[in-house]
């Protein structure tokens, strides 16, 4: 377990707080930065028992407690997350888990937080991520914000802390983890093997944890056929394109609303800009396609596209409705 190069000034300002230690600490930014992979090696840091100081502060990794941490098991160490994320011995079973956090499950954390300490003094939950605590579940952590036991910490990460309460928010110690500057992040997907490096990170918006995922083959394969689907917009068959995505699973419908935004978003920013973000290895056809388009239909569909990801879950007729937004993309040109 270790941080990445671009968390060491926000390591740093993690240990920085051991000396007065906030009882709730919330590591926020964007997906695919390592925020949780960080709150664990603080959280192991501040449990080890024979933990390094300074500069290059690291817990010991041979104590009884970093044994423990790295086995999962250490007994002042409660992970709270949704049911999905468990690394269940039951992932073979048919019930299907859940996305949220429950109001049981941030009671079972509290009660976990009041018990007194097996080892050193300090229990810790690692809440992961804060926003999928449903409106219960929030209210109930909130009570204990407001009223922490002695010798607790909660370790909250959030992709987005703008759908937190307020209330939940104010009363966390805050650390915003920021997107690493861009030849930091192609040094490191370069040394991890990425090849398409830019192109991957241009897909992931700067995240390199995401670049990473999209470094498959078989998932470039897919999402150059969509695009080159897209690249003859007047000739795109609208219906015969709606029918056969129309037939992919949810997470891949997810996926092609994705793709689209990303591409409408390109189109846009090459028009007024004259650069890409994602598709760095399209740019010339967007250019084309940029120069035939007007900017209010462009606009128009994107607003289009973000009202479709917003019920991509409960999607009541797929096929139709990218019926609807081909057909509106084709007569946008
Ligand atoms: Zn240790």
């Amino acid at each position: 377990m270790h941080i990445y190069p671009w968390q060491a000034d926000s390591a740093q300002r993690l240990l920085s707080l051991r000396a007065q230690l906030p009882h709730a600490i919330l590591l926020h930014g964007r997906a695919g930065l390592g925020k949780y992979q960080l709150a664990q090696v603080f959280a192991k840091w501040l449990l080890c028992e024979q933990r390094g100081a300074g500069a290059a502060a690291a817990a010991c990794g041979t104590c009884p407690s970093c044994h423990w941490f790295e086995l999962g098991s250490h007994p002042d160490v409660h992970i709270l997350q949704p049911g999905a994320m468990d690394d269940a011995d039951d992932a073979g079973s048919e019930r299907k888990k859940s996305e949220w956090i429950s109001v049981e499950q941030v009671r079972h954390a509290i009660d976990f937080l009041q018990l007194s300490s097996h080892r050193n003094g300090l229990r810790i939950v690692l809440l992961n991520p804060a926003e999928a605590m449903n409106a219960a579940a929030a209210n109930a952590l909130l009570k204990t914000l407001e009223e922490p036991p002695a010798n607790s910490l909660l370790l909250l990460v959030s992709h987005q802390p703008s759908r937190l309460l307020p209330t939940i928010l104010s009363r966390c110690h805050q650390l915003r983890i920021n997107l690493p500057d861009t030849a930091q992040a192609l040094d490191w997907l370069s040394a991890q093997g990425v090849s398409d490096a830019q192109l991957c990170l241009g897909l992931a918006a700067g995240s390199p944890l995401l670049a990473t995922t999209f470094a498959d083959e078989e998932y470039q394969v897919r999402r150059r056929a969509f695009v080159t689907d897209l690249l003859d917009a007047a000739q795109t068959p609208v219906l015969a394109m709606a029918e056969r995505y129309a037939k992919l699973p949810v997470a891949d419908y997810s996926q092609l609303l994705q793709w689209l935004q990303q591409w409408m978003h390109d189109m846009q920013s090459m028009k007024l800009a004259g650069k890409v973000y994602y598709h760095q290895d399209f740019s010339e056809q967007l250019r084309n396609l940029a120069m035939r388009v007007k900017l209010s239909p462009l606009l128009k569909l994107q607003q289009r596209l973000q009202q479709a990801r917003a019920v991509v879950a409960h999607p009541l007729n797929v096929q139709m409705v990218l019926e609807d937004i081909l057909l509106e993309y084709t007569s946008a040109f």
